[in-house]
């Protein structure tokens, strides 16, 4: 059994960087995470390289410094290596299966500056990490029962990899997508009226996504002038964007538009074999002959999508606090996770922001 004064559920971004500030702040804190690994959706894995350690995000790779203060004071404060991403150079877009796709000499530049990281976003939580003491994050146990009832601390019970784990805290920030909340916790007494409801109404953001890496020995696609920006009404891949790592090799990533069933259906052999076929349908045949593929399906994953993110919402949906409050139960229970920010949420900038707001509410009791 574990005694803590804040217990934090999820080591995503948000709730790591709940945890950095409770250590900032001399709050007592572990950090109980399901996965054996710490990031959430955040994630960038490596290939062999020549030189150099090269990452490739199949979570989130970008963030908006001009327009998202916490991300970049972060950033900033962490030393981490930012760069644009590329958008030089002519696009490609696949309009139908008729016709050959049309390439265009010049490209857009986005504003907002689109940014990422050297080293993959994985750099970013691996930094935060580093802010909380050795032995604050457990990997491998999943929270599957919160007994709130009785005065004094919460129980928090969870399955570990190899044994049960009982926690009690004295409060718990729940940083974790809020439809897993309601899915896979058990809660005594149960949530409030209409906020299991509330919670299992909100959309994961990108939860029904996939995304396909594929890593290059050569940029082939900049030799042809191109920027390796591309989109597509034909598929698998709807929009394609150059991925590659400053410190390793080249790369396209690209967002599937076939739905979680379909792929479902024909599994990452052929999503893969289909993705490269298009490829070459856009950049050439040296497409055909990857370093390395890498297939994230999100909506199969269940530490962060349920069966209800299979179908992603067409538009941003308009995130924020459940209800407008944070606080579930007093001071006891308090939610955090990107999608209950009150800004940005769904995205990196969220997250940060929801750890921030969760923090205060913890400090302030
Ligand atoms: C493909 C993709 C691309 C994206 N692109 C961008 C982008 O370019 N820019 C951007 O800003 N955002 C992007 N996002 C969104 C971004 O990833 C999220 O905003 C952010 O990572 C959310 O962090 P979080 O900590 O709130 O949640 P999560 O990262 O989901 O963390 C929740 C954690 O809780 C853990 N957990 C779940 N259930 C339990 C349980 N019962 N017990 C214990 N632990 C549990 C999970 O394993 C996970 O580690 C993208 C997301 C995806 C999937």
């Amino acid at each position: 059994m574990i005694r803590t004064n804040v217990a934090v559920v999820g080591a995503g971004l948000s709730g790591l960087y709940a945890a950095a500030l409770l250590n900032r702040a001399g709050r007592p804190c572990v950090v109980l995470e399901a996965r054996d690994r710490i990031g959430g959706r955040i994630l960038s894995v490596p290939v062999e390289q020549p030189a150099g350690n090269g990452r490739y995000d199949l979570g989130p790779a970008w963030f908006w410094p001009d327009m998202q203060p916490r991300m970049r004071s972060l950033v900033d404060e962490l030393g981490l290596a930012a760069f644009p991403q590329e958008t030089e150079g002519g696009v490609v877009s696949e309009r139908s299966r008729s016709g050959p796709p049309q390439r265009y000499a010049r490209g857009f530049n986005t504003e907002p500056r689109s940014m990422r990281l050297v080293g993959g976003m994985q750099t970013l939580v691996d930094a935060v990490a580093r802010q909380v003491p050795t032995g604050t994050v457990y990997r491998g146990v999943q929270v599957t029962a919160i007994n709130h009832g009785a005065s004094g601390p919460v129980r928090i019970d969870a399955v570990g990899d190899s044994e049960p784990l009982t926690v009690m805290a004295d409060t718990v920030i729940l940083a974790l997508p809020p439809r897993l909340i309601a899915a896979t916790i058990a809660f005594s007494p149960a949530l409030p009226d209409g906020l299991r409801s509330d919670l299992a109404a909100v959309p994961t953001w990108m939860a029904g996504h996939s995304k396909v890496v594929a890593v290059y020995d050569r940029a082939f696609w900049r030799d042809q002038g191109l920027s390796g920006t591309a989109s597509s009404f034909v598929g698998p891949l709807m929009e394609i964007h150059d991925a590659s790592a400053p410190e390793g090799r080249p790369a396209l990533f690209g967002f599937v538009g076939f739905p979680a069933s379909s792929r479902r259906a024909m599994g990452p052999e052929q999503l893969t074999r289909m993705t490269l076929a298009q490829l070459v349908r856009l950049f050439g045949p040296d497409a055909a002959k990857p370093a390395a593929v890498f297939v994230a399906d999100w909506a199969e994953d269940p530490h962060t999508a349920t069966s209800a993110d299979g179908q992603p919402p067409a538009m941003h949906p308009d995130y924020g606090p459940p209800a407008g409050r944070i606080e579930i139960d007093g001071r006891r229970l308090i939610l955090a996770g990107t999608e209950v920010a009150a800004e940005f949420g769904g995205y990196l900038e969220g997250a940060l922001a929801a750890a921030i707001a969760a923090v205060a509410w913890v400090a302030a009791g």
